[in-house]
C-alpha cells in the first residue's frame, strides 16, 4: 500500500514538528476537501511505509511527532494500527485526525496516539448529507460516541475542529455542534479554502465579519476558541 506523505510540517500538530502521513479512502465527500484525489496521487507519487520509516528514522532529530490524516484513517483500522506501531518505535509523538465515523476503532487505537483532531463539519441533522450513502445507519450513533468518548479524555488530548464552509457551518451548525461539546473543549475553527473566495475588499470585510460572528458563536460553548486561517 502507498500513502501520501509530506515530509514536515509546523502547522498539522500542536506544539510539534511532524511529518503528515495521508491513508487513501474516505467515506465523506466534503465540497472543500483538497484531498480528492489522494487516492490517485498515492498510487502514482506514494511513499511505501519502508520508505516513510526509513525517512522518519533519518529525519528523527528535527521531527518531534508524526500527525496520521487522511482520507479517513480509522476506515483501515489494521493499516492504521500498523502505522502507530511503527511510529511509536521511532519514539515519535503521534496524532490521529478523524471525521469521527468509527468511534470503536478509535477508541481501540486511543491508548497509543498522543493527540486526536476531530472534525465537527455541520449540524447532526445535516451530516448525512456530506457521508456516503452507505453510511447511514450508523453515522451518527457513531459521530456521538466518539464526542462523548473524547470528551471523557483530558482536554489536552484532543480537540474538535470545523471549517467555516459558508454553508455546511452557517450559524445554525455551529450552535448545533456548539451543543454536542463542553466548555473544556479545544475547538478549532478553520477557515475554508476551496469554496468561493472572497474577489475584493468588500468581499474580504465580509469574510471578517462572518469568521468573527463564527467565533463569538463558539465562544459561548467553549473556553478554548482558536481561529485557524
Ligand atoms: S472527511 Fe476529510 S478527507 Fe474526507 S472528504 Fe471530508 S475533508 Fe476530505
Amino acid at each position: 500500500m502507498k500513502f501520501g506523505f509530506l515530509k514536515h510540517s509546523l502547522v498539522d500538530y500542536p506544539g510539534e514538528v511532524c511529518a503528515v502521513v495521508f491513508i487513501p479512502g474516505c467515506n465523506f465527500h466534503c465540497p472543500y476537501c483538497h484531498n480528492q484525489n489522494l487516492e490517485a496521487d498515492a498510487k502514482q507519487n506514494g511513499w511505501t511505509l519502508g520508505q516513510i520509516e526509513a525517512y522518519l528514522h533519518d529525519a528523527r532529530r528535527l521531527l518531534t511527532g508524526v500527525c496520521i490524516s487522511g482520507g479517513e484513517p480509522t476506515l483501515q483500522p489494521a493499516v492504521l494500527t500498523q502505522l502507530i506501531e511503527h511510529f511509536k518505535a521511532l519514539n515519535l509523538k503521534i496524532k490521529l485526525d478523524t471525521n469521527g465515523s468509527r468511534s470503536e476503532v478509535l477508541k481501540s487505537v486511543i491508548p497509543d496516539v498522543d493527540y486526536v483532531a476531530m472534525d465537527l463539519k455541520t449540524s447532526p441533522k445535516r451530516y448525512l448529507k456530506l457521508a456516503h450513502p452507505n453510511e447511514a445507519p450508523s453515522l451518527l450513533t457513531n459521530l456521538h460516541a466518539s464526542v462523548r468518548f473524547l470528551l471523557q479524555r483530558h482536554p489536552v488530548t484532543y480537540e474538535f475542529r470545523t471549517t467555516l464552509s459558508p454553508f455546511w457551518a452557517d450559524e445554525d451548525a455551529l450552535h448545533d455542534t456548539g451543543r454536542m461539546i463542553n466548555e473544556e473543549s479545544r475547538w478549532y475553527l478553520q477557515r475554508c479554502r476551496g469554496e468561493a473566495e472572497p474577489q475584493n475588499a468588500f468581499e474580504r470585510l465580509e469574510e471578517e465579519h462572518r469568521l468573527q460572528r463564527a467565533v463569538d458563536i463558539a465562544k459561548s460553548y467553549s473556553k478554548h476558541v482558536f481561529l485557524r486561517r
